[in-house]
């Protein structure tokens, strides 16, 4: 792979930029973000510029402002929320001579960015000649630490190469720090502006701490930064405090091969409580743990972290480099945005971007959290304590919305529903189930009976309640959902869409079990036996469309009655369609945005037979355009299910490559979390065909070609199974723990501690693949497209989903819509 004047070579352990593609600064910046789940840091040049959009955010650090709305309706959001650029502690600027270093300027000799998955650190190493001749080596190092969750720490090393020389070197915090503009394009970050009120600003000798609130949200934070440096010879040093601006000076005169060496820590700590002062001390002391670990104590703990998350984590695929490094991209970058999250969510962006505002969305539970319960179930647990967290503003919600029970918001950052857009935001009340579902997976998963206890149960009596009441048995006795919207954005307010009925179904069955589970729960919630069995009963009669005259469901009660969209007349710059056409056409034509029925028949699975799937799945496959990076890897594990291997492996390719050859265009904006996490779905659930319904756990493995052996582990209560599928035959072994049962192609497996089986695998049956609307066909991994992985341009990033190369964008401008 080759983005204009950088080369991206596929190594197994880490992200690597060798050379610095300008055009694409927004983009890497993304790309290389480093988070730990509460700190978020963009991949931002250390000297600060030339950046495409700088970030440092805090997960829940958000300012609110008043929705605006044409025509104002009952029960509309009042207010948006977005999460915040706090003061920017990354920047460390370098002049040699009267000289600073610019990449713009003198000349570049080397240049090389390494996002390390085994260390958890950007690092970056760069040779630059200055207009007058002096060379210097510089090497930096950043990370995020997982140990101490509020601290961020900075190598930066200045070596001269040929001259004697004088540098300085400036080291800045930095706030309000002017964001993006939004333009058109509702995926895009809202322009918040300077939203930082300064409060404090305090220095002593190499530290700086600056206070700052917000004025609607009422958060308060503080931000610090101090500094160790080693350097035996002579420095001048200055230090300088403004509202916006730490600012902390050194020079120093080095001899050719001599280097400085700065260590600089960031620390910081926000509340909606406490203030500005008592955050300063919180500062204060973190930045003292930080300078007492050091950064060596810092990155060894750092190390450790990943190691252990590595040991369950870890995928392994022989036979194409490019996937292989994709995959651990993204197991690295989705643990990023959960590891430390304690209590708050994780946003669709993760904290690697201000797109969608920095909002949650059903994208955790659906996607993201499916794949950490099995590797880093700490981090779903924290996500989940959050949504019980904003359980009683969901319960006002649903009594706002003359609903029972609880409905939570379709996109927020602080738990009030964020969507103006009724019709894809609050009527999308799947979310519900997708939350619940979660819980479901994470307490059967893991026998976490007291998070059952003290939340789990909770959440599913107050969604169970809320499609009691929004549900409705018609005269026949049958259990319907109206009005509501699907996964599937280009439908909506539609009756009885398969994938909410469904979900809602197995939402009012938990519900009655966890609450048989704990009487002291239901009775504090007052869920008498005639509720549950009122739930049974509706889960029971609940309406699934199916036309038996075509022999596939239909995606709701109308779809199947509208028109087919005119693929054939759309031209590929019209897509994403919800950027070109009006959603009334798009509502009554049979469009598909992102995977809604085929979504279904991965999460609830079990309600289908084969030969269900496959013509489902063959009918959906030419009316689904894409238009969201949810589809590719729903598509693609379905895809494997049915038979269709090679599909699925174009699909897991496209949904791996989402965000690194940016095939949405809006990387820039922050990575994809679902996607990510999708692409390790659909190799897992796909290749692997794991399922897990009802807490059982089933396997059916098979691999595509260019697949030559694939292995991953799993953690479940405590026992450590690690699976290896190569093409015909799959070992499942208990590495440590008491056993699991499983089955593999329906046999019975049962394995105790240290013990392994090998089963054989038959060859998928030879079936003609569907074909998709002209235009949106997934393109082919590279390896199979007979391409090496070091040439440009796969197919996937020429017409994978019909996605032309993004125009260039200019470095400075690639910050603006
Ligand atoms: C998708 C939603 C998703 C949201 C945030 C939209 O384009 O249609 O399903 O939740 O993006 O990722």
């Amino acid at each position: 792979m080759r983005f204009d004047g950088a080369e991206y070579p596929p190594e197994p352990w880490a992200f690597v930029e060798q050379g610095i593609a300008l055009d694409r600064l927004a983009q890497t910046e993304s790309l290389f973000a480093l988070a730990n789940g509460h700190i978020g840091l963009r991949g931002n040049l250390d000297e600060g510029e030339p950046v495409g959009i700088s970030g440092t955010y805090l997960n829940g650090f958000y300012e609110s402002f008043p929705l605006e709305y044409g025509e104002r309706g009952y029960g509309f959001a009042e207010d948006g929320q977005a999460l915040v650029n706090v003061a920017d502690g990354k920047i460390i600027r370098l002049q040699v001579e009267d000289e600073p270093l610019d990449v713009h300027r003198g000349t570049l000799e080397a240049h090389e960015r390494r996002l390390d998955f085994r260390t958890g650190t950007l690092d970056r190493e760069l040779t630059w000649r200055t207009a007058s001749g002096h060379a210097v080596k510089v090497t930096t190092r950043r990370l995020v630490s997982l140990s101490l969750r509020s601290v961020a720490a900075f190598l930066y090393e200045v070596e001269s190469v040929d001259h004697e020389v004088r540098v300085a070197l400036q080291s800045n915090l930095q706030a309000n720090r002017s964001t993006v503009a939004s333009g058109d394009d509702p995926r895009k970050a809202r322009a918040l502006g300077d939203v930082l009120t300064p409060h404090l600003c305090a220095e002593e000798s190499m530290r700086v701490v600056l206070g700052h609130t917000t004025e609607r949200s009422e958060l308060a934070v503080a931000a610090g930064m101090d500094h160790v440096l080693d350097y035996d010879g002579d420095i001048t040093r200055l230090t300088q405090s403004e509202d916006d601006l730490g600012r902390v000076t050194i020079s120093a005169e080095l001899q050719p091969g001599e280097k400085l060496r700065l260590v600089k820590f960031v620390s910081y700590h926000w509340s909606s409580q406490q203030s500005v002062e008592w955050l300063r001390d919180q500062v204060d002391a973190s930045l003292e743990s930080a300078i007492a670990e050091g950064f060596d104590g810092l990155l060894r703990e750092q190390q450790e972290a990943l190691d252990a998350y590595w040991e369950r984590a870890d995928i392994e695929v022989d036979g194409d480099p490019e996937l292989q490094q994709a995959l651990r991209f993204a197991m690295f970058h989705i643990y990023q945005a959960a590891a430390r999250n304690e209590g708050r969510a994780i946003p669709g962006k993760g904290l690697t971007g201000t797109g969608y505002d920095g909002h949650a969305f059903w994208d955790t539970e659906s996607f993201v959290l499916p794949v950490l319960t099995f590797t880093a179930p700490a981090a779903v647990r924290h996500a989940l304590v959050w949504r019980h967290s904003i359980l009683e503003g969901a319960r006002e919600r649903a009594r706002q919305l003359d609903l029972a029970g609880a409905a939570f918001p379709w996109r927020t950052i602080h738990g009030e529903e964020c969507s103006g857009y009724w019709p894809a935001g609050t009527a999308a009340f799947h979310v519900n189930a997708d939350i619940a579902s979660a819980v479901r997976r994470y307490v059967q998963v893991t026998g976490d009976e007291e998070f059952e206890r003290d939340y789990g149960c909770e959440i599913l009596v107050e969604t169970a309640r809320l499609w009691a009441s929004l549900g409705h048995y018609d005269e026949f006795g049958a259990f319907r959902i109206d009005g509501v919207t699907g996964p599937d954005e280009y439908s909506s307010i539609v009756d009885n869409n398969v994938y909410t009925n469904l979900m809602a179904q197995q939402n009012l069955i938990v519900a009655a079990d966890s609450t048989d589970r704990h009487e002291q729960v239901a009775e504090r919630l007052e869920v008498s036996a005639e509720e549950r069995t009122e739930w049974r009963k509706a889960a029971g009669a609940m309406h699934i469309p199916y036309d038996e005259q075509r022999g596939i469901h239909a995606q709701d009660d109308g779809f199947l009655h509208h028109r087919r969209w005119d693929f054939e007349n759309t031209p590929p710059d019209r897509y994403p369609l919800l950027l070109h056409y009006p959603y009334f056409q798009l509502y009554r034509q049979q469009v598909v945005k992102q995977a809604d029925l085929v979504m279904a028949m991965q999460t609830r699975g079990d309600a289908f037979t084969d030969a269900q799937k496959l013509a489902n799945f063959d009918y959906y496959e030419p009316i689904t355009v894409r238009d969201s990076s949810l589809s590719a890897a729903t598509q693609a594990v379905i895809a494997a299910e049915v038979g269709h291997l090679g599909l699925a492996r174009d699909y897991l390719y496209e949904a791996s490559r989402m965000d690194i050859e940016d095939l949405h265009k809006n990387t820039s904006d922050g990575l994809h979390m679902a996607s990510l996490a999708g692409a390790v779905l659909a190799t897992v659930a796909g290749f692997g065909g794991v399922r897990d319904y009802w807490g059982k756990l089933t396997f059916k493995p098979r691999l595509p070609d260019g697949i030559e052996r694939l292995a991953f582990a799993m953690q479940l209560r405590g026992t450590l199974l690690h699976v290896e599928v190569l093409p015909e035959e799959a070992t499942y072994r208990v590495e440590h723990g008491n056993g699991v049962h499983l089955t593999h192609w329906g046999e019975a497996v049962d394995l105790t501690d240290k013990h392994a089986a090998t089963l054989p695998i038959a060859p998928a049956p030879d079936l003609p693949q569907p074909a998709q609307p002209p235009g949106r066909e997934p393109g082919r991994p590279r390896v199979l497209a007979g391409e090496s992985a070091g040439e440009r341009g796969g197919r996937v990033a020429k017409t994978g989903a019909g996605r032309e190369e993004p125009p260039p964008e200019s470095a400075e401008a690639s910050g603006s819509p």
